[in-house]
């Protein structure tokens, strides 16, 4: 097979421009490939496609094209395309200019990634709970937009990053409220034998989650009983159809854990700072509170590290998660603190007991709760959990990776900065809403959420920073109390902290 002479000209990306550009194209142009199925690129008759290591290339062969129409057909698709928000952001639309004679083609090239039929049966396994989530996600929300992708696994492809699944099939079809998801469900649970009952309650989930917030797409219901019409044999379907009609989970598991009876209490970035820490504790939110979240830095900056972690430790309601600085106190600080960072790292060890040491030890990087949401130190997607930053350049990617991490809601620290980053729709970016309101977390589709810097603000407001999940957790409220900063600068002065620690509090930055 040769590839279509003439000249590779670029016409629309879905939203980043293709690694290697023309070039890339060209090089590809040079290794046809195969489109029979259980190959790479199964695909019909008409598509033809080339592919080197880094870029695939197909050119429908089955259309001739005016050189004006070819441009409005393809600015029409790739306006689809971004709408759609499932193919690979690098995608990218060409016009091969005819040499003289040759027709007008119309071309499509992405970076090539791995599609999920050529997984081994133990990496898909090993990946399933995280896929059911991504793929409900994706092709619910294409159908919301009145599309149905084709859910065969050789469409569908993580990023280099394993962050997101992309769509790699050039064809939409309309939706068709589950027929085919009917009929794809049976012929996947019959392709991949080893799928069982535990499979089939994470893809269930997954669905009835997608579902509930679209509930005009389909009836879970609806989709429950035609899988078990077909799955009397297979305890995948029957759990796939088990999951879908479930009950809502959420105010079951609220009344039964006992702990979300009343309200949580959020805190994060205590620093060793207990009479920031006392004053919170003090305050009526607090005593009210059944449950205290605490999301890390404990310790470091502060010149009480012993006393807080002895609150805390003794505090039955605490549920807490590592830090950077708390890491940094129990192993020693990594290169990446600053000096004055790596001095009260170093303080804080030679300050702490062997029992408050261990105590830090064992705090996990991340929990989450029957609730619904998730709580980390640092943001979702640093897979340590304790070093990245929510930010506004960081927010989208955050909340793409907590959505596909299953939840909705997370906490988080690190920023020392009190408010949230919200995602009202999966296609619209991320915003940020100031922690003077509280947040209605029913108006969002995805919340990262950070109660401020209790012992160390770095928003330029004085005083101790928390929040308040209400008890019926749909409502974060934020709060702050003042307290005397004179006698824990005072006790920072005699430990001999560097000045620029002693000074940041009073700034509150
Ligand atoms: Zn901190």
């Amino acid at each position: 097979m040769t590839a279509p002479q003439g000249r590779v000209r670029l016409i629309a990306a879905v939203s980043v421009p293709l690694p290697g550009g023309t070039a890339a194209i060209a090089a590809a142009l040079e290794v046809p490939r195969g489109t029979e199925r259980g190959s790479e690129f199964p695909g019909r008759r008409s598509t033809r496609v080339w592919a080197d290591d880094a870029t695939v290339v197909k050119i429908r062969d089955d259309v001739e094209w005016a050189a004006r129409d070819a441009e409005r057909w393809v600015e029409a698709r790739v306006e689809r395309e971004r709408a759609l928000g499932c193919y690979p952001p690098e995608r990218s639309w060409f016009v091969l200019d005819a040499d003289d004679g040759d027709p007008l083609r119309i071309g499509v090239a992405t970076s090539r990634r791995r599609p999920l039929h050529l997984w081994s049966d133990a990496e898909l396994e090993a990946g399933w709970p995280r896929f059911c989530a991504a793929f409900a996600a994706l092709y619910l929300d294409a159908a919301e937009q009145g599309w149905r992708l084709d859910e065969g696994l050789s469409n569908l492809a993580w990023d280099a990053d394993g962050v997101r699944l992309r769509y790699l099939d050039d064809d939409l079809y309309a939706w068709d409220r589950g027929t085919a998801l009917q009929l794809g469900l049976p012929a996947l649970a019959r392709r991949l034998g080893w799928l069982a009952a535990e499979h089939g309650e994470a893809l269930g989930r997954a669905l009835r989650e997608e579902l509930r917030r679209r509930p005009l797409l389909l009836a879970s219901a609806e989709l429950a009983d035609a899988l078990r019409l077909d799955g009397t044999a297979s305890p995948f379907l029957a759990a796939v159809a088990a999951e879908l009609v479930r009950p809502d989970a959420h105010p079951a598991s609220a009344a039964g854990s006992g702990a979300a009876d009343g309200a949580t209490l959020v805190i994060a970035d205590v620093h060793a700072n207990l009479e920031a820490l006392t004053a919170v504790l003090a305050s009526d939110d607090a005593r009210g509170a059944s449950r205290i979240l605490v999301l890390g830095d404990v310790v470091g900056y502060g010149p009480d590290p012993q006393e807080v972690v002895e609150r805390l430790a003794s505090d039955e309601r605490v549920v807490a998660v590592l830090g950077n600085h708390d890491a940094a106190a129990v192993e020693g600080a990594p290169s990446t603190f600053n000096a004055d960072a790596r001095w009260s790292a170093e303080w804080t060890r030679e300050h702490l007991d062997a029992e408050a040491l261990s105590w830090l030890g064992s705090l996990p990087r991340e929990r989450d709760s029957a609730d619904g949401w998730l709580a980390v130190h640092g943001a979702p997607i640093d897979p340590a959990r304790f070093n990245a930053y929510v930010y506004r350049m960081t927010a989208d990617d955050n909340l793409d990776a907590l959505e596909l991490a299953g939840h909705s809601l997370c906490f988080h620290g690190n920023t020392h900065v009190a408010g949230s980053w919200v995602r009202r729709a999966r296609t619209m970016p991320g915003e940020f809403v100031a922690p003077e309101l509280p947040l209605a977390l029913e108006r969002y589709r995805a919340a990262l959420v950070c109660p401020g810097g209790l012992g160390q603000p770095r928003d330029g407001i004085p005083g101790a920073a928390y929040a308040v999940l209400e008890p019926d957790a749909r409502r974060i409220r934020f709060g702050r109390v003042d307290y005397d900063l004179g006698p824990v600068q005072e006790r920072m002065r005699r430990a001999a902290f560097p000045d620029k620690l002693i000074a940041r509090l009073g700034l509150g930055r």
